[in-house]
């Protein structure tokens, strides 16, 4: 059962993912097989191979010698007998149930009866695909992310039937590969189809609410610390893809989720405006993108007053000592709260801003407030809007004025991400380490959601789910059991 670099791989489909796969097993030393169907998809991948190599070359990444080695190793063929000397033939053709069954049915006949078979499959199940194949204790899932040699993580997908000791070759495999490989049980959404959900179904909700797009996106990367915003990454991605997929992992959990499929992102896919690909979608791409307005900011402070207890804005306040600013510790302020003249400026917990007594701004949760680009708050007026903006702009940050809503969107969109993620430690799809590791490596996100969690307060982080979910009466938000109950806050 052991897979080394001496075991010939075969890939089978030579689309964007075979051809992916193909390119990062020959460059980890194996001989690869990669056939498919169709000549033209054949001519395609080697034609995008070579490119892709001599880009490599031409970067400096890949010496020629390496290339030409890799280019030796590789054999495109529509023969698929050809794919009998492989110890390892991963699937990678069209996502449709009945064919990737017969497709291993076939294979199962052609190489030998201890080879590992595995699929690239995104949203079927496993055990589904293999219910035919003879011998299934050596069938599971590989699934890779796009683009195959760019994307490090590979989910290892045992069906209930697989072998452990094909769920270890397979892990270990990959790390020779240079990925990072995680276990994942065979559910619907694997680990990152199924956690990453609410990142777009919260920009979508804010869409739909009415917020600017762009103020949206800038959030979550300016505040949330991610690389693209929800709204321009479903974008790039399609929304024949992205809003698919909601809705399949969606209806495969009957809805018992931490997100909804959104009508924002319905009606974009429905009217065929799907991004990027088809020149439109959230964002017009022939028009140049808009920018969000930030508030102007009011005159910068010399001095700010801070509660006691302000564990949640250390950051902020040592910024504000870092840029000059006297800071004095107001007894009368409640906890993570600033005052700026006489604007109180309140670090939000889940509640709105109207249901904070005497708070005239609220300010949404950073990632990383020493980091972040952008604040992002809620304000009962332009001009304690503006005092914010003021002190904002004095620690080198830019602000965004969202309307009052639950959570508002970073902390709503980080807590649901975590509380996702958390559901999938109870569900036992995956160990908390294995989840973290899926979404940083998988989705780009900057910091796993449970790492995140941990950071922030599993208590504290209970206690914002349960007002997110009482104010907008909306029991998805209600915190999973494994961040404890809010009633352990008390204690
Ligand atoms: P693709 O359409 O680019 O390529 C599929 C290839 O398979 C085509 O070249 C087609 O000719 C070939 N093919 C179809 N039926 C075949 C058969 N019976 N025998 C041999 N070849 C056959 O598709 P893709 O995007 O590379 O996706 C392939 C698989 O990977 C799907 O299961 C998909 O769900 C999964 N996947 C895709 C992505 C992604 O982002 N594209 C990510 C992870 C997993």
């Amino acid at each position: 059962m052991i897979l080394n670099r001496d075991s010939c791989v075969a890939v089978v489909g030579a689309g964007a993912m075979g051809s992916g796969i193909a390119q990062v097993a020959a460059r980890a030393g194996h001989r690869v097989v990669l056939v498919d169907t169709g000549e033209g998809a054949l001519n395609r991948s080697r034609v995008g191979l070579t490119g892709a190599l001599e880009k490599l070359v031409g970067q400096g990444k890949m010496d020629a010698l390496e290339r030409d080695g890799i280019l030796a190793r590789m054999h495109w063929t529509t023969d698929m007998a050809e794919v009998a000397p492989a110890r390892l033939v991963v699937e990678a053709i069209i996502e449709d149930r009945a064919i990737k069954s017969a497709l291993f049915v076939r294979l199962a006949e052609l190489v030998a009866p201890d080879a590992i078979l595995a699929s690239n499959t995104s949203s079927l199940s496993i055990d589904e695909i293999g219910a035919h194949i003879p011998q299934p204790e050596r069938f599971a899932g590989l699934h890779f992310f796009n683009p195959v040699p760019v994307m490090k993580l590979v989910e290892v997908v045992p069906g209930q039937r697989t072998d452990a000791m094909v769920t270890e070759a397979l892990l270990a495999l990959m790390q020779q590969w240079g990925k990072v490989a995680v276990r994942v049980r065979d559910v619907p959404g694997f680990i990152v189809n199924r956690v990453a959900r609410p990142y777009y179904a919260e920009g979508f909700a804010a869409l739909g609410e009415g917020i600017d797009a762009a103020a949206i996106d800038q959030a979550l990367t300016g505040a949330g610390g991610f690389r693209m915003g929800p709204l321009m990454l479903a974008d790039m991605i399609g929304h024949d893809v992205n809003y698919v997929v909601a809705r399949s992992v969606y209806d495969a959990y009957d809805g018992h989720t931490r997100f909804r499929p959104q009508p924002s992102q319905q009606a974009l896919y429905e009217g065929g405006t799907l991004g990027r690909k088809s020149g439109g979608g959230v964002y017009d791409y022939g028009a140049s993108l808009p920018q969000p307005v930030y508030v102007t900011p009011g005159s910068a402070p010399d001095s700010i007053g801070v509660s006691r207890d302000h564990q949640g804005l250390v950051a902020i306040v040592e910024q504000a000592r870092q840029a000059g600013l006297a800071v004095i510790v107001a007894e009368d302020l409640p906890a993570d709260t600033l005052r700026v003249g006489e604007v109180v400026i309140a670090l939000g917990d889940g509640r709105p801003l109207s249901r904070r007594v005497e708070v005239d701004v609220l300010l949404d949760q950073a990632r990383d407030f020493g980091a972040a680009a952008t604040w992002i708050i809620s304000a009962h007026t332009d001009a304690s809007a503006a005092a914010a903006a003021g002190l904002a702009d004095r620690l080198g940050k830019q602000t965004l004025l969202l309307p009052d809503r639950p959570g508002l969107i970073v902390l709503r969109t980080l807590a649901q991400l975590a509380n996702a993620a958390a559901d999938a430690v109870e569900d036992a799809v995956a160990s908390a380490q294995d989840i973290d590791a899926a979404m940083r490596f998988g989705a780009n996100h900057p910091e796993g959601p449970l790492e995140w969690a941990g950071r922030y307060g599993h208590a504290r982080l209970a206690a914002a789910l349960s007002h997110i979910a009482d104010e907008t009466g909306d029991a998805m938000y209600r915190p999973s059991p494994y961040f404890g109950s809010v009633e352990d806050l008390a204690q």
